[in-house]
């Protein structure tokens, strides 16, 4: 951290939320709550984090008074939460720098798009950092023309020719959730060992989808949109053809920490440490999530919902110290949605 070395300018906010997974989609909320005007970041071009990003069609069973919740509906659910209070969105933006503002009271990141959001704090829900997809490099021809990295709706698909590949979680469970629906799929896998769940394995197994294993990808077909690929045995035989209209290369995502790692917090490996309060080290700064930590943190959504809470109704106290960081209950106070006029006051 410096101090700011230009005077460039794309946003002004209260509080600056990097991370729009669920802890910063709930952050964005209480700040909004609070009354704060709130500028969101995400690598990603959608909100999310890893629930969308790896698992949308799955159903989480541990968020409270939610006995079920599909993670593409518990992301749209913190999406309705939040959008009365029109936060700034700033999707498909990476933080890359953090410094003080020049004249101090204040921060200025900067992003890889070239702009900067000044803030008065910035709470940071980074997660396990910025996401890229894993790729299949003889399907880069065919990116977002068939070829995708996860589903992020089932229904998109019906009756479809799907080919999927990978072996972990995502790419079995993505496979039986589309059996029932889609024309045909088809399962890829390198070898015969699936790193998914055994039990997901062995429904596999029962079920109408094509398994090839100790086989890749190894060509791409089509026109103007994805129609077919080759898979090839790795023993050498010829490839098969096989009618694709998608492809999914669930590979995994890499994540890294990246810029944050830099911006002058104490880490504990790639976590952010922090107090109580949710504060870094760093007067101004916080964290919440999955990329915050402290002794006995487990990574839940649950436990990041709460952090997000403590970390804003905190920096609510650095930004408007007169209101305090005692939020009172949502109960006595049905929320207002004009946060920015609110402040503006
Ligand atoms: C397959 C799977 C199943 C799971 N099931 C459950 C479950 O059932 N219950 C449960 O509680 N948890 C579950 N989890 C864990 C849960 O998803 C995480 O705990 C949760 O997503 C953490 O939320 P977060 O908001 O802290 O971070 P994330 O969801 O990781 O979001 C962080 C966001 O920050 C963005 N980001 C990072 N660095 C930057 C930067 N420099 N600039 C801009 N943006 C940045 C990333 O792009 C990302 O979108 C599961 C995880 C996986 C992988």
């Amino acid at each position: 951290m410096t101090a700011e070395s230009d005077s460039r300018h794309v946003s002004t906010a209260d509080v600056a939320v990097v991370g729009a997974g669920p802890a910063g989609l709930f952050a964005a909320y209480y700040a909004g709550l609070r009354g704060l005007r709130v500028a969101v970041l995400d690598s990603l071009p959608h909100p999310g984090g890893q629930v969308s990003a790896l698992y949308p069609e799955k159903q989480i069973y541990d968020i409270p008074a939610l006995p079920g919740v599909l993670g593409r509906e518990l992301i749209a659910n913190l999406m309705d939460q939040v959008r009365p209070f029109t936060p700034e969105w700033l999707l498909g933006h990476t933080a890359v720098t953090l410094n003080r503002t020049a004249a101090g009271g204040g921060w200025v990141i900067g992003t890889d798009h070239g702009g900067d959001v000044r803030c008065g704090a910035v709470v940071i829900t980074g997660g396990v950092g910025s996401f890229t997809p894993r790729r299949l490099p003889v399907a880069g021809p065919y990116e977002n023309r068939g070829v995708v990295h996860h589903l992020e709706r089932l229904e998109d698909h019906r009756d479809e020719d799907v080919v999927i590949v990978g072996g972990g979680d995502s790419a079995v469970d993505w496979a039986l959730a589309l059996e029932p629906l889609a024309r045909s799929v088809t399962l890829v896998h390198r070898t015969d060992r699936f790193r998914a769940q055994a039990h997901g394995v062995e429904l596999l197994h029962r079920s109408r989808v094509e398994v090839i294993t100790g086989a890749q990808v190894t060509a791409c077909h089509g026109g103007p949109h994805l129609t077919a690929v080759d898979i090839t045995p790795l023993g050498g035989a010829g490839p098969l053809r096989r009618p694709a209209r998608t492809l999914v290369t669930a590979l995994g995502f890499t994540a890294r920490l990246g810029p944050l790692a830099q911006w002058g917090m104490a880490l504990s490996g790639n976590r952010i440490l922090v107090g109580t309060d949710m504060q870094t080290d760093v007067p101004g700064v916080f964290a919440a999530g999955d990329i915050a930590t402290y002794p006995g943190r487990v990574p839940l959504i649950a436990v990041g919902f709460g952090e997000a809470a403590t970390a804003v109704n905190n920096a609510v106290a650095v930004v408007r110290p007169e209101l305090g960081s005692d939020p009172g209950h949502s109960s006595d106070n049905p929320p207002q949605t004009a946060g920015a006029s609110r402040l503006a006051a």
